[in-house]
């Protein structure tokens, strides 16, 4: 073996070097130049492709909702019903880039006005989003956060599933706590507790109530207003699910 291997050792020795007929050149400064431009637009057009590529992999349907697997029984999209959009003549201008239904701003404003007659001063927080607004807050939302879809759900309705789409619901704050917008923290306010009391007899119900049946998260200034023969047929298929919810079963 020993033999085998320096025989072994002896043949590789006895390989000659090889002999360059041409001696080693260095590059000069200007091919060195060169050679770092390319180097350096290489990289760079390899980042271009690579981020444009992540772009569109991140628009595909890979990143979107599967709405036919998502879909419940009742028309449900995690948890959200279908909404259409309001028509635009139906909506009115009630705070600069702030619209909704002219029916959902009149009672609003009278709700507003007995609030704050009583010291509390409600403030629209927001009101109608069309489905395209709804489609940037959902998506890029749950893209900035990294959700899924199914966390996203809970805190934003999917495109054409929000009640905001009717021109019906509202966002509201108390302009004494603004630090309470869109904040569970909402439920402690002089405003949310006169809500309470006070927002039925202008036809506004809390839409997502501590544990809800639609289990979306609870949104105490989530409220939409049922008081016209066309909003509460918007929001029919929620109400039915809530009232056979408390029928006994048997
Ligand atoms: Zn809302």
């Amino acid at each position: 073996m020993a033999r085998d291997e320096r025989s072994r050792r002896n043949i590789s020795d006895d390989i000659p070097l090889a002999r360059r007929s041409i001696p080693i050149r260095r590059p000069s400064q200007r091919e060195l130049k060169l050679i770092a431009l390319f180097s350096v637009l290489l990289i760079f057009s390899a980042i271009v492709i690579s981020l444009n590529l992540f772009s569109r992999f991140k628009k595909s349907s890979l990143f979107e909702l599967d709405t036919q697997s998502a879909l419940s029984k009742d028309g449900r999209l995690l948890g959200h019903f279908p909404y259409p959009e309001a028509l635009k003549e139906d909506l009115v201008e009630a705070y600069p880039g702030l619209q909704l239904h002219r029916d959902a701003y009149k009672a609003l404003m009278r709700m507003a006005s007995a609030a704050s007659a009583q010291g509390i001063n409600l403030i629209l927080l927001s009101g109608y989003r069309s489905i395209d607004l709804q489609r940037e807050i959902f998506y890029g939302l749950k893209s900035a956060r990294n959700q899924i879809a199914i966390e996203r759900a809970k805190v934003s309705a999917p495109p054409g599933y929000s009640e905001h789409s009717t021109g019906y619901a509202v966002d509201l704050g108390d302009a004494a706590r603004r630090d309470t917008d869109f904040e569970v923290e909402f439920e402690q306010t002089r405003a949310f507790l006169w809500l309470r009391e006070n927002a039925a007899k202008y036809h506004f119900v809390l839409s997502f109530p501590k544990g809800n049946l639609q289990k979306v998260s609870y949104e105490p200034w989530h409220w939409r207003f049922e008081g016209t023969v066309d909003a509460l047929r918007q929001f029919d298929a929620s109400n039915e699910n809530r009232r056979r919810a408390l029928e006994p079963s048997y």
